[in-house]
């Protein structure tokens, strides 16, 4: 009698050993995921039309968010460009991987700068490698021009595209008058990059969209049979702006409208390349953005929606973007409103690859693997909003306090050191407007508490955007 129990239990076993085998651990043992990251440079938190814009139309990344996870606080770790950047594929803040600029020292790098994320620094890339991954980057690096700072220093075995802002190199001056509009080409010196080797200057930016949609097909079709992690960093909706021909004249939201039309197009293409080629259920798509809208360039820049200012400030404008997570099968649907950052990227990917990290390497991200496939809550608990060295704001739950306030680039532009941090309740307040710290004397010592907590453990790199 006792051998019908034995046989029910070890099927019991047998069966649920093949669920979980199934469900959980089989893909990253026997073919961890791609991953894809496409990340727009300038792209407001109210540019989508998921996200809200009445008049910007895009379906793709409609259905992204739809059928994957839409992030609705998701932060990027600095409201400027390279810190963003080398946050994203460190998982650390800029401050620690020398990518926190001095007072008065420059906030991204420049033609003429001679730094770069440190060759030391671990990226996303360097980390999936272990693993055996196959690794690209098409588009816009800008964390070091120089030979010795180039994407195949630092884990990738392939680059395509421009190294830094498409508005530099510029040969008749930089202001609006020849940044707004669709520009002459010559007026934007930028060189165009594969691997180490410059191929053409000034690029071709009328057809860098749809050239980089090419390349990133390409490199998908040629790695189907290995696992991949394919960054790409559009040079669009940076000012100034490119469409190629197909696309011009063809949004209700005008010039800047009619980019977000082709970069849409571009999400559909990568989509129905993955599809076709069998990898769709096997590939986490993620696409956010480095940083808020460029308010100055009027209607050629982006809009941060309900949100306050853009990119430059810690205000919410210039820091949180929008957050899509896309992999049919495993990504849980729904709009996720816990705290998410860039910075989580790096210990997610590793999570899913089922590569450990080193234990010396200090994260400022969270593992939110467990969100993305069961949809429990975020780990990370708070944000700290970084300007150049110093904390300017921090988030818990729905309120952030800031200790100072600034506007977009100059360092002492309406500079406000606030004795009494300003307070915001950012749910009911996304706007930033009606200041709580009187009635919530108990919150303002909480989050104050968090960021002198961060201070203290904070071992700072010098930065090298400091150096030119
Ligand atoms: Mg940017």
């Amino acid at each position: 009698m006792i051998y019908p129990i034995f046989l029910c239990l070890f099927l019991t076993l047998f069966e649920s050993s093949i669920f979980k085998m199934s469900e959980g651990d089989r893909l990253s043992r026997e073919s961890p995921p791609n991953f894809v990251v496409i990340f727009m440079d300038d792209l407001g938190w109210g540019d989508l039309s998921s996200y809200g814009h009445p008049t910007i139309h895009t379906p793709h990344l409609d259905r992204m968010s739809r059928e994957g996870q839409k992030w609705t606080n998701f932060y990027t770790a600095c409201s400027v460009c390279s810190p963003s950047r080398g946050a994203l594929l460190t998982g650390r803040y800029p401050i620690r991987i020398g990518l926190g600029p001095t007072t008065g020292g420059s906030r991204v790098f420049f033609p003429d700068s001679k730094g770069g994320l440190p060759p030391e620094e671990v990226t996303i890339a360097e980390v999936l490698k272990e693993r055996g991954y196959k690794t690209g980057i098409v588009g816009k690096w800008h964390l070091g021009h120089l030979p010795q700072f180039l994407p195949t220093r630092q884990g990738f075995d392939s680059y395509y595209g421009i190294p830094y802002s498409n508005d530099m190199d510029h040969t008749q001056g930089w202001n609006l008058e020849n940044l707004l509009g669709e520009p002459d080409i010559t007026k934007w010196n930028v060189p165009l990059l594969e691997n180490d080797t410059v191929i053409e200057r000034p690029a071709n930016q009328h057809t860098i969209t749809k050239r980089y949609t090419e390349k990133a097909i390409e490199f998908i079709r040629e790695n189907r049979d290995d696992p991949f992690f394919l960054y790409l960093p559009h040079t669009m909706v940076h000012t100034p702006l490119f469409a190629s021909e197909d696309f011009l004249n063809t949004s209700s939201r005008g010039f800047y409208g009619d980019v977000m039309a082709e970069v849409d197009w571009s999400v559909g293409k990568i989509l129905s390349t993955l599809k076709e080629n069998d990898l769709d259920e096997n590939t986490l798509v993620v696409f956010t953005s480095d940083n808020g809208p460029w308010l100055i360039m009027q209607e050629d820049g982006g809009s941060a929606g309900l949100l306050k200012d853009g990119k430059g400030t810690t205000w919410e404008g210039g820091m949180r973007v929008p957050g899509i997570f896309y992999m049919p099968g495993t990504v849980r649907p729904g709009i996720r409103t816990d705290l998410g950052s860039t910075l989580d990227l790096l210990p997610t990917f590793a999570s899913m690859a089922g590569v450990s990290l080193q234990e010396n390497l200090v994260l400022d991200g969270f593992d939110l693997s467990a969100v993305l496939k069961n949809g429990t809550a975020s780990p990370r608990d708070h944000f700290i909003y970084y300007r150049n060295r110093d904390i300017y704001a921090v988030r818990k739950n729905n309120f952030k306090a800031h200790f100072v306030t600034a506007t977009c680039y100059q360092l002492d532009n309406n500079r406000i050191e606030h004795e009494q941090p300003l307070l915001f309740d950012v749910d009911n307040d996304p706007g930033e407007r009606f200041d709580r710290s009187k009635d919530l004397p108990e919150v303002v010592a909480e989050l104050t508490r968090l960021a002198d907590d961060h201070k203290r453990i904070m071992v700072a790199k010098p930065s090298e955007l400091d150096k030119r």
